[in-house]
């Protein structure tokens, strides 16, 4: 028993802590296996882009002073990019500060926030913590429902999540039904599409033909939040660095609770050279092309199903329990990501690497399912 659990919210004391993958070097020490491949967190194999790289160089000279709280010259690179006004964006320590913003701002105990079954974990998260209930619309396909969604809103639904493609699924809505769906909802509901996987799911190489763009519909929906990060494609996650796109008025209530300085000064930098780069993340939405069909033909071939995903990733049906495929193949240095906790106890989702580093992982996986 936790002697503070009296003392805390009841919405914390519900709460598990989010799973993050497990880190290779907590593998090293508790497996004493060296030579380790991590394909557990989504991350670009690439790292970043050689631009990046020079302007984290040159940031270390200012260390010594707090950021630019605004978050200025990235601001208006971003407000180009999206061809939108430098108050609508909001920025965030990663992505998922935005959403917990969202839910601090907009909801309150008793409240209710919408979102599907195989969901990103944040969304729960963020949720029970802020003493609300979180209201789970059943998946289709292992896909969001929305009609089932649309049927789940009552006067109590504050936030609707809606993850585009989602994690840990891959699967994707088309900008007809998505945009249909936002404008069926009410519009004292804030609606947050999460495109974490942009830059992946929009290339027409991996099939998503019709992938929206909800940045796009801003202007018809004053409810509508979308968020998007440097963690994925551009290869930032340990900097941390994320935003939102907003009518300017919700930005400007997202930005009254914002601490000053949840973006770093070298995460700023490094933003900014990362959105210059369209090379980098070419490259890197590339590889992802290739090693989704390398992947998802050899397990095929094991006689494995997986979900058709337009991500960085893929969730494969290991036949069985998963937990027992997941712990044989850290114990050959592989790390993937077990699901059991998003509802999907049968599968392991695997994050493509390099092309060695995947072939590392099928290597494994035939050695464990012989
Ligand atoms: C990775 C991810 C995010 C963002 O993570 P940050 O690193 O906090 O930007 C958001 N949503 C989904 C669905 C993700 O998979």
């Amino acid at each position: 028993m936790n002697r503070f659990e009296d003392l805390a919210t009841p919405g914390v004391c519900g709460l598990q802590p989010y799973q993050p993958g497990k880190p290779i070097e907590e593998l090293q020490r508790e497996y004493g296996v060296s030579d380790i491949v991590k394909l557990a967190s989504n991350e670009n194999p690439l790292g970043p882009g050689p631009r990046v790289r020079e302007a984290l160089a040159n940031g270390l000279d200012e260390l010594a002073r707090y950021p630019d709280g605004n978050g200025f010259a990235l601001k208006q690179a971003l407000s180009a990019r999206h061809g939108v006004d430098v108050a609508q964006i909001t920025l965030g320590n990663g992505s998922s500060d935005v959403l917990e913003f969202v839910v601090r701002v907009f909801v309150q105990p008793g409240d209710e926030v919408l979102f599907s079954e195989h969901a990103f974990a944040m969304y729960p998260i963020v949720t029970r913590a802020a003493g609300a209930k979180a209201v789970v619309a059943p998946a289709r396909d292992w896909g969001h429902d929305l009609e089932a969604m649309q049927a789940l809103i009552t006067d109590r639904t504050r936030v609707i999540f809606v993850a585009n493609p989602n994690n840990p699924t891959g699967t994707w809505l088309h900008g007809d039904e998505l945009r249909a769906f936002v404008a069926a909802v009410p519009e004292n509901v804030i609606v947050v599409i999460d495109e974490a996987y942009f830059e992946y799911a929009s290339d027409p190489a991996l099939g998503a033909a019709g992938y929206p763009d909800a940045s796009r519909w801003l202007g018809d929906f004053p409810n509508l939040v979308v968020t998007r990060t440097f963690s994925k494609a551009h290869g930032l996650a340990g900097l941390r660095v994320g935003y939102s796109l907003s009518h300017a008025d919700l930005a400007n209530l997202l930005n009254r609770i914002r601490p000053p300085f949840n973006v770093n000064s070298l995460a700023l930098l490094a933003a900014e050279a990362a959105l210059a780069d369209e090379e980098h993340v070419r490259q890197a939405v590339h590889l992802n092309v290739e090693e989704m069909a390398r992947v998802t033909d050899a397990v095929t071939e094991m006689g494995l199903e997986f979900i058709p995903s337009v991500g960085n990733f893929v969730s494969i049906d290991v036949g069985g329990d998963a937990a027992s495929v997941y712990d044989a193949l850290l114990r050959q240095g592989v790390i993937v990501r077990p699901v059991a906790n998003y509802g999907m106890p049968r599968h392991l989702r695997v994050t493509l690497g390099l092309q060695e580093d995947n072939e590392r992982f099928l290597a494994a996986l035939r050695k464990v399912l012989a």
